[in-house]
């Protein structure tokens, strides 16, 4: 029988039926690598635990990690994630301005010291002790140690906040640095990505809420379950870049017909993250920069993205076999036409399907997910 917490939550999720939000809750699961049971705890921990606080700073950024979250084209996203926390500080979300919004930070600070999850987006400037980003007359650098040591977890939301990103690249006029490296003694969970995928984020606070712990993270901070894999691997373009087939220029005939995109500077081959997989805006087939012909930045790697120059050819760190193949132009030589093999482990698939599925599960009141693979890649390949 459904609780009142289970009502209340659907209804704020749109009125979405109880099976779309535990099946929601099981696909953001597999996403997370997690056996499918745990979709029942998570959905159980969203509709009893207690909302974390969060205190949200953006220090040097230009906003584009909150828009990401806010502006998907689903509304579900950004009220899940919103209603699973209690938002008690953020520059760019508060109603209210002034001396009251920097009185109720200090209020949620001192009465949830240790418990509250501080996430940080935008990079800190420390030149000239960190005067070129102030916030109510203290320096971001000041905002940031005075406000950082009593988190019970630290979230670096986007590249900038991860490690500097664009506020760092090229002379990095006010010596701006990631807060990982501002706060060393502490573990900082980094979602680069510019903007990095909401889902990323999502999904972190979802797992922190439900296990009371942070996910298993890489040797960057960042959570394996969306980093621990190349977008080379997953990329619907892959056929074209086993056969030889790559776009010279932009627009040229094999460019538009969705042949890879790695003599344009695709830096898919040494950058790890999800979004070939979950895609971005909510929107479906196709929705991320190098499904709508743009080279991958590499904006979630510490030193490829915002270090290297978009025209120099990525370094391709392994060549492993694709997660799968999708049909390649069917009149040319290399691979064969119809030629889909399932040829990489299970993980990487239930990573792959994870974000897409957990849109649709939300979209559809019936189980049907036939299509949804085959509807990705359309439009792209001849
Ligand atoms: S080089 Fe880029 S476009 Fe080509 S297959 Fe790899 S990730 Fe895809």
């Amino acid at each position: 029988m459904e609780t009142d917490a289970f009502a209340t939550v659907r209804r704020q999720l749109g009125g979405i039926s109880r099976r779309d939000f535990i099946k929601f809750c099981t696909v953001l699961a597999a996403g997370m690598g997690l056996p499918l049971s745990a979709g029942a705890r998570i959905a159980e921990a969203v509709v009893t635990a207690k909302r974390p606080p969060v205190i949200w700073l953006s220090f040097q950024e230009c906003t584009g990690c909150v828009e990401s979250l806010l502006r998907s084209s689903h509304p579900t996203l950004e009220h899940l994630l919103l209603d699973l926390i209690s938002l008690d500080y953020s520059e760019t979300l508060s109603a209210a301005a002034g001396h009251q919004v920097e009185e109720a930070k200090a209020d949620s600070i001192k009465a949830n010291k240790g418990r509250f999850v501080l996430v940080v987006d935008g990079a800190v400037p420390t030149k000239d002790n960190g005067i070129y980003c102030k916030i109510a007359g203290k320096t971001a650098l000041e905002i940031l140690k005075e406000t950082a040591p009593h988190a019970g977890a630290v979230i670096a939301m986007g590249s900038c906040a991860s490690w500097g990103g664009v506020a760092a690249a090229g002379s990095n006029p006010t010596d701006a640095v990631g807060i990982v490296d501002l706060l060393p003694k502490q573990k900082v969970v980094t979602i680069p990505g510019c903007p990095p995928n909401p889902y990323n984020l999502l999904s972190t606070v979802l797992y922190y809420i439900t296990f009371k712990k942070l996910p298993e993270l890489d040797e960057k901070g960042r959570p394996k379950f969306a980093y621990s894999r190349i977008i080379h691997e997953n990329c619907e373009r892959r056929p074209h870049f086993d056969a030889g087939r790559f776009a010279q220029q932009f627009g040229d005939d094999l460019h538009r017909r969705g042949a890879c995109l790695y003599k344009l500077g695709c830096k898919g081959p040494e950058t790890y993250a999800n979004c070939p997989t979950v895609l971005f805006g909510e929107t479906g087939a196709g929705t991320w920069p190098v499904g709508i012909g743009h080279p991958c930045f590499g904006c979630t790697e510490e030193k490829v993205g915002f270090k290297t120059p978009l025209f120099t050819l990525a370094n391709i760190k392994e060549l492993s076999p694709p997660v799968f193949f999708s049909e390649a132009f069917p009149d040319k030589s290399g691979i064969s036409p119809g030629i889909k093999v399932l040829a990489a482990g299970t993980a990487g698939m239930a990573i792959g399907v994870g974000g897409t599925a957990a849109l649709a599960a939300l979209k559809r009141s019936d189980a049907d997910d036939e299509g949804d693979e085959k509807g990705r890649g359309d439009g792209k390949e001849v």
